[in-house]
């Protein structure tokens, strides 16, 4: 009895001491399922057991690393949270932007390494046919002008420095494109978004296996054992590119000794046991355990690049001597220059989904900008939009294909119906309807969360600057003036080559346009939109409209239904008519409603396959919004000074296009800039692209919306029938349908055969 009691306690005694700890935090700077994450996951698997107390990973991904570096700044410390960095948070970051929130050396301590990593270059067989070495992809780069491009997981990472060597050292036309972590770049490698990219050994290995990449060279001093048929850089003749990465433990600085030697004791048994090495190994990493000391001294040397590496920062450099130590008077991230001339800027007045997708264009395409935000805080505000494939097609030549998926859901179809649930027409949307890109219905705060965060991660934290609204523009010496004023009242101007008024149906640039617009135009119409949880209906992607203008539900879901649960985030929008004479609300996204204003007009609307007041009843919370839009502009061109987005052409959100043609905008600006420079010819030519389109569609959604159909029905049999085509025939339903999709630019035929509106690779000269 005595023994089975000692053995209970045996075993109970580390579950409680577990239970009475809190969990020891390991953050890691990247989203699950990298590398970093699958290596802190390991270990922290390991360091429960040596620590008898849980140990969590959490990811706070974002800007390489440096999100996660800054929580970490912030921590107490009080033992209770690490991080497991990699080399490019501890030693890149905070040699190449200029306020990286964090200081290594000052504010953690070092606790242990965790494994050598070295990436690989892999390129697409597909697209470079017979190429297998460096010298090869220069060559096909070189007969392909413009079409180089390089994905790398980081910008300003050793692989971001390694691609600019390679064009500098061999003279080759390639670029680095900067991605969100390696997992996307193998992601475009293997579907041939891009030919080549650099990424983790692991992930790349496992795709060359399948013949669906071809690995030409590999990072660090010397060939893996694990690969010795993949030649290093240097063997190629990039004596630049001899480093190898690290991923490290650190601890919050002030961590006390004796936690930091523990802590120590638990990584280095965990890394050294044969059980984590098999784990990792597949990843390509190296598991070499050093004590703390070792790993302060190891990031120190990583702070002192050689000259090489700084004149590779700045192809322009060709005196190394310049550069030995970073020039901090602005990040040379926020848009590299062109080769040999002077910088130019665009000044992006309004950071919302127009003036994101502005700043991520001209990152691309090389153009320096700056955007300027009056919100204090960027947040995910807004509830469910949608993107047509036309404008799914310029985000993932932006490269940001892979994230879609994470933040919505691919529309698959788009259905009409009675106000008493009859069908009227179904039709499929995206890929279904045989578009080569699908329609994302995703929720506005994530997108725009995603492309700030993107933004960010490619071109450093300066490039948006929050707490500034403009209030006007002026063209001077050849230059645009942006005035702009913060919440607390003080002045400043900005001086830039081109400024584009990005700034909402409430623009302040509009304003001097039009001094005498006035207010948006209500037609009559309020919106209440919300979000719930709820079973997905039809297919589960489906849109559906229900009703007529004067009572009108729309649908869809924005998230994949939870497999536990089976419910899915789906957006609802309830529309009711009012005298437009009547004084109603200004119209805010955001300002809150109640369900007594509207939720009693639609309790009919119980179908056996939706419950709308069901649905409107389970919302967290309901917005309230007047639908209003504005007249078409004659002009959106002053100078130097143009519009895009809801402040060039502000139209009733019923067409599933305002945040499309807002990132369209962004794209044909970005070609106009290529095909003029930064000049006012460039906007004019924007203007001719755009605002004819633009016009059609406001005066279109005002009174032949995709949903006019609705009225027809309603009006003809008030939404009673027993075969839809004794009340409108399917021809006329059809024609209904194309019409509006040609007006609004988004036709199967001309979206699908359209040459880019950016050709990949191509920058400004
Ligand atoms: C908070 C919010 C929530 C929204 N929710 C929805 C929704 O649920 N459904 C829907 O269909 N559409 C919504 N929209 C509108 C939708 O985002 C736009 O119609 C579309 O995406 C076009 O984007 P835009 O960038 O032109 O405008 P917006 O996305 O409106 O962005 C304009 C940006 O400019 C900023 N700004 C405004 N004035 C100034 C100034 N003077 N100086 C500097 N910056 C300024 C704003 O803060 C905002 O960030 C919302 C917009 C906002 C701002």
């Amino acid at each position: 009895m005595k023994r089975r009691l000692s053995l209970m306690l045996a075993v109970l005694l580390p579950c409680i001491a577990i239970a009475q700890q809190p969990p020891l935090r390991l953050l890691v700077g990247f989203p699950a399922g990298g590398s970093n994450d699958v290596i802190a996951r390991h270990l922290a698997q390991g360091m429960s057991d040596q620590l008898q107390r849980n140990v969590i990973v959490e990811n706070k991904p974002g800007a390489g690393g440096q999100l996660a570096a800054v929580a970490l700044r912030s921590a107490a410390a009080d033992g209770n949270t690490l991080f497991l960095s990699n080399s490019h948070a501890l030693a890149m970051i905070p040699l190449t932007v200029r306020q990286p929130g964090y200081d290594p050396q000052r504010d953690f301590v070092p606790v242990g390494l965790v494994a050598i990593s070295n990436d690989v270059l892999a390129v697409n067989p597909k697209l470079l046919g017979d190429v297998r070495n460096l010298k090869g992809l220069i060559d096909w780069a070189n007969a392909h002008p413009g079409k180089g491009s390089v994905g790398v997981p980081a910008p300003a990472s050793d692989p971001y420095f390694g691609v600019q060597i390679l064009a500098r050292d061999f003279g080759g036309d390639v670029t680095p494109i900067p991605y969100r972590g390696d997992g996307p770049v193998v992601q475009d490698v293997v579907a041939g978004q891009i030919p080549a990219g650099i990424g983790s050994i692991g992930a790349m290995m496992q795709y060359e296996r399948e013949g669906r990449v071809r690995v030409i060279a590999v990072s660090g001093p010397r060939r893996l054992p694990s690969i010795p048929h993949v030649p290093t850089y240097v063997e190629q003749g990039l004596a630049g590119y001899g480093v190898s990465g690290f991923v490290a433990v650190l601890a919050p600085a002030g961590l006390p000794t004796d936690l930091v030697r523990r802590y120590n004791r638990a990584v280095t048994r965990v890394v050294e046991s044969p059980a984590f090495a098999a784990k990792v190994s597949e990843l390509g990493v190296l598991p070499p355990p050093v004590r703390p000391m070792r790993l302060a001294r190891a990031s120190r040397r990583r702070r002192r690049p050689s000259p090489r590496w700084w004149s590779a920062r700045d192809t322009r450099a060709r005196d190394p001597a310049r550069h030995s130590r970073p020039s901090h008077r602005s990040s040379p991230w926020q848009a590299p220059r062109p080769r040999g001339i002077a910088t130019m800027t665009v000044l992006i007045a309004g950071g919302g989904i127009a003036g994101l997708s502005l700043a991520l264009t001209c990152q691309q395409i090389g153009v320096s900008f700056k955007v300027f935000e009056t919100v204090r805080r960027i947040r995910p505000l807004g509830v469910g939009i949608n993107l047509q494939p036309s404008a799914v097609r310029e985000l993932m030549d932006l490269g940001l294909g892979h994230l879609l998926d994470d933040i919505g859901v691919r529309t698959r179809d788009y259905g009409m119906y009675t106000k008493h649930g009859l069908h009227i027409w179904t039709e499929p949307r995206g890929l279904q309807a045989g578009y080569r890109w699908p329609q994302y219905s995703v929720h506005r705060g994530r997108l725009h969360m995603m492309l700030y965060e993107e933004l960010l991660r490619r071109a450093g934290p300066d490039c948006v600057e929050c707490g500034w609204a403009a209030t006007g523009f002026a063209d001077e010496g050849g230059k645009a003036v942006l005035h702009l004023r913060n919440a607390e009242g003080a002045d400043r101007i900005e001086r830039g080559d081109i400024l584009v008024g990005a700034d909402g149906i409430h623009s302040a640039i509009r304003r001097q346009i039009a001094p005498d617009e006035g207010e948006p135009v209500w037609g009559g119409a309020v919106l209440w939109r919300g979000t719930s949880r709820a079973i997905p209906y039809k297919t589960g992607a489906s849109m559906v409209m229900i009703g007529h203008s004067g009572l009108r539900f729309v649908a869809y879901p924005i998230s994949a239904p939870d497999p536990r649960t089976g419910l899915a985030t789906i957006n609802w929008i309830a529309n009711l008519n009012y005298e437009p004479g009547q004084p109603w609300n200004k119209e805010d996204w955001n300002r809150e409603a109640r369900l007594e204003d509207f939720l009693p007009r639609f309790t009919d609307m119980r179908f056996d396959w939706l419950d709308v007041p069901a649905l409107i009843a389970a919302a967290d919370t309901v917005y309230e919004y007047p639908m209003v839009d504005r007249d078409p502009l004659g002009h959106w061109t002053v100078g130097r000074t143009s519009l895009m987005g809801d402040a060039a052409h502000a139209a009733y959100p019923v067409g599933s296009n305002g945040a499309g043609s807002a990132i369209i905008d962004a794209r044909e600006l970005g070609r106009a800039f290529l095909e003029h420079g930064l000049t006012p010819e460039a906007l004019s030519a924007y203007e001719a692209r755009m605002r004819p389109a633009t016009a059609q569609v406001i005066l279109t959604n005002r009174v032949a919306g995709p949903d006019s159909i609705l009225d027809l029905v309603e009006e003809r049999c008030g939404g009673r029938f027993d075969r839809i085509e004794d009340v409108v025939p399917q021809e006329e339903l059809a024609r209904h349908s194309v019409q509006y999709k040609a007006i609004a630019g988004y036709s199967v035929q001309a979206t699908n055969e359209r040459p880019p509106t950016i050709e990949p690779g191509v920058r400004i000269r």
